[in-house]
């Protein structure tokens, strides 16, 4: 009886560990050739490596246009007080121009099998971040990628404003403060929070938002030990700067 269960709790272990699927951060960045991180070639090389999406954060310039970029800065400019026009100046080290999100977006149709995971970038005031996420929306719709896209981030508002316009999105949390419980009532589909969270103080919060229905997600994994322990905890994604080697773990 003790060898039937220990069989059963083996295959329970496999189907977890075979559903933690691999998300790129900010692209595949460290291709054999590297790329810069969050440019569209880092996006392509996510393309070729198949895996489940590739990241990317986006903020809003100071005319309005969303842009591919993870600091506050390009350069010693302010994405959020420079227009898209002035941030062209400073070209990526590879030569691209600053992406848009639109051309993000444009070379995410290329490949169905890989999403889109758009990071939006916490603004600094509420009506800021009504505006990203209206423009992000509308250029995900311009080129019919709704299913292929999913959303994160660490404002609370924004992941809340992004369900009240599509309801039907894939919306997680990344700020690490809010239980299972809460994400659930505030109407988000799950939560994508930092390794040391879901690993050291909050041990029980994977198992929790499973029974939950919700989704998990965890930042930034690139060691293949705390990789197989959120595994073992039936983590469904993990988003690493190395998704070559976790691919194949
Ligand atoms: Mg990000």
């Amino acid at each position: 009886m003790k060898r039937f269960f220990l069989i059963i709790l083996g295959l329970a272990s496999v189907l977890m560990n075979a559903q933690t699927q691999i998300i790129a951060h900010r692209g595949y960045f460290r291709a054999e050739t590297p790329a810069p991180q969050n440019s569209i070639e880092a996006l392509k090389n996510a393309q070729q490596l198949m895996v489940y999406g590739s990241e990317v954060d986006i903020r809003l310039t100071a005319d309005g246009v969303p842009v591919a970029v993870h600091d506050e800065h390009h350069g010693d400019m302010e994405v959020s007080e420079t227009s898209y026009a002035g941030l062209l100046k400073l070209k990526l080290s590879n030569g691209e121009n600053l992406p848009t999100l639109e051309s993000y977006v444009q070379q995410a149709t290329q490949n169905d099998a890989v999403k889109l995971i758009v990071e939006l970038k916490p603004a600094k005031s509420p009506e800021l971040e009504t505006m990203l996420v209206q423009k992000a929306s509308d250029i995900i719709q311009k080129y019919n990628q709704e299913l292929h896209t999913e959303f994160i981030s660490f404002s609370l508002h924004i992941c809340k404003e992004i369900k009240r316009l599509r309801p039907d999105a894939v919306v997680l949390y990344l700020n690490g403060d809010l239980s299972p419980t809460q994400l659930k009532a505030a109407g988000l589909n799950g939560l994508d929070y930092h390794y040391k969270i879901l690993t050291e103080t909050q041990p029980d919060w994977i198992r929790e938002a499973g029974e939950l229905g919700l989704i998990t997600n965890s930042w930034t994994v690139n060691d293949p030990q705390i990789y197989q322990q959120l595994k073992n905890k039936g983590i469904n994604f993990v988003t690493t700067d190395v998704p070559n080697i976790l691919k194949n773990k």
